[in-house]
């Protein structure tokens, strides 16, 4: 019997929600293959049974649904409008808008869902408060928000800095903007209730089955330890696992987040003021995020530690404890009356960081019938409604609007080969952790780590001005 791995605290409160899918054992067939049971795969698989109630679709996961970020994350439901410099680029000035646009339906979307589907994730339609921690952070948004107002959309406002500091009830917070379309879930509840919706529409899931081999020619043949699954089409769903498929591996950087979560303290909560609605961030690269839980405690998690070497995946991405320590030591800057409170939960998991931090959909090595979508660069809580969509779309060979989506097929660049790419990473990611512990208390970094930190990709929000 494999050792269980190290659950996040969002995942220990949804235990025993549901039985164990069996492994698939055997021999069989589907129409549509999904590889991964996060909210890619899952949404993917929802989405092929309303547009197409009679294909026969088959997820196969190698944990269980939602084992992978999709039941770790922070649970900010975020769109793609921080990324609009990043999107022009990428697809355009109107495709940009556009699928900005969908990103922030889709979070509305997830509200609507869940409460037609009776799935208990939590969602609370507070905003996204990005704000400055530290001389350094601030104007962070100010490219952004001179690009919105030459495109003409209004996405964020600027927040007056006495209400930041109540609404993120801590006065580290010394500036902020707000974008109103944001929500925050509990994300393995949503994991786990996409996982229950798509298995009443008539999915089959199998869990506990690692896809170990797959074929590339038609029908493609997923081999797992136990079984196989042949089927004319396959979406792979493998986030940060698929940069060890040859053809991505080039793509996707794979970088730990790390979380925290204190004991519930509604006292404390309501006396400091926060906004329990809110997701919060600062403006690091090593971006720190937090949010309140319905049982209130704090969620506290930073960005971009823990580097895969050539993309293996090892339990230092399950838990880390000098990591936790760091990530604990960041919420007691951020909230100092908040010392004597204690840690009760710990967790990290893997990110799929491609080089512009947008996602890689398309078609494997150019085949039709193997289909990606992966690489969403730890913004995929809201994004893979859009996601699941397109993805179901390229699956049934449809001419809509999403099987010809602006992001399919765009080349997302690629980062060097391993042993560089390791080292490289190494090395940016600890001068960009020296500069900002210098900046964080406003002191002035070197100028060595400013110049090599410059080489960072951007994280979950394009800094700097526009195109
Ligand atoms: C700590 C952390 C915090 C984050 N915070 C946020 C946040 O607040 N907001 C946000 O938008 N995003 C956040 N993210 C990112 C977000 O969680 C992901 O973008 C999202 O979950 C991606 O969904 P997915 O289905 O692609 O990935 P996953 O949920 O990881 O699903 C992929 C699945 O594939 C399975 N798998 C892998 N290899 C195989 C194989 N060979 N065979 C079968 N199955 C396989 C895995 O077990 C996994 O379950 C965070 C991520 C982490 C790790």
């Amino acid at each position: 019997m494999t050792p269980q791995p190290h659950r996040s605290f969002w995942l220990q409160e949804v235990a025993g929600d549901a039985p164990d899918a069996p492994p698939l054992a055997g021999h069989h067939t589907a129409d549509v293959a999904i590889v991964g049971g996060g909210y890619v795969g899952l949404w993917t698989a929802i989405r092929l049974k309303e547009f197409a109630p009679a294909c026969d679709v088959a997820v196969v996961e190698a944990d269980i649904c939602g084992g992978g970020a999709s039941g770790r994350n922070g649970g900010f439901a975020l769109s793609w409008w921080p990324k609009l410099a990043s999107l022009t680029a990428l697809i355009g000035e109107r495709d940009a808008v556009t699928v900005a646009q969908d990103s922030e339906r889709a979070i509305a979307e997830i509200g609507v869902f869940t409460a037609a589907h009776g799935i208990a994730a939590d969602f609370r339609q507070g905003g996204w408060l990005w704000t400055a921690t530290s001389q350094a952070q601030m104007g962070s948004w100010n490219g952004l928000l001179e690009l919105c107002a030459r495109r003409g959309v209004t996405p964020f406002r600027v927040v007056p800095p006495d209400q930041v500091h109540r609404l993120a009830g801590s006065p580290v917070h010394r500036a902020g903007i707000l974008e109103g379309s944001a929500a925050v879930v509990q994300p393995a509840a949503l994991a786990r209730g996409l996982r229950r919706v798509a298995l009443e529409a008539g999915v089959r899931v199998y869990e506990h089955s690692r896809v170990r081999h797959f074929t590339r020619d038609q029908p493609v043949v997923l081999t797992t330890d136990q079984g196989r699954l042949v089927a004319p089409t396959v979406v792979i769903a493998t986030n940060a696992w698929a940069a060890g498929i040859r053809e991505l591996g080039r793509s996707i950087a794979v970088i730990s987040s790390d979380i925290v979560a204190t004991a519930p303290i509604p006292e404390e909560l309501a006396q400091l003021g926060w906004h329990p609605d809110l997701a919060i961030t600062d403006s690091q690269i090593m971006v720190d995020y937090y949010r309140i839980s319905n049982d209130r405690r704090i969620i506290f998690g930073k960005g971009g530690w823990t580097i895969g070497f050539g993309g293996r995946i090892g339990p230092r991405f399950d838990r880390h404890s000098r990591r936790a320590a760091e990530v604990t030591a960041d919420f007691r800057r951020y909230y100092p009356s908040l010392g004597a409170v204690p840690i009760t939960h710990d967790w990290s998991g893997p990110i799929d960081r491609t080089p512009t931090s947008l996602p890689l959909l398309g078609y494997l090595g150019g085949r039709r019938h193997l289909i990606y979508g992966v690489g969403w660069s730890g913004n995929g809580v809201g994004p893979s409604v859009v996601g699941g969509r397109v993805l179901a779309s390229m699956a049934l060979g449809r001419q809509d609007r999403w099987g010809q989506y602006p992001l399919i097929g765009r080349s997302a660049g690629s980062f060097p080969p391993e042993p560089i790419r390791f080292l490289g990473a190494h090395a940016v990611r600890t001068a960009v952790a020296r500069k900002e512990r210098r900046e964080i208390v406003d002191a002035k970094p070197s100028w060595l780590a400013t110049q090599i930190a410059r080489l960072a990709p951007a994280g979950l929000e394009d800094k700097t001005g526009a195109p």
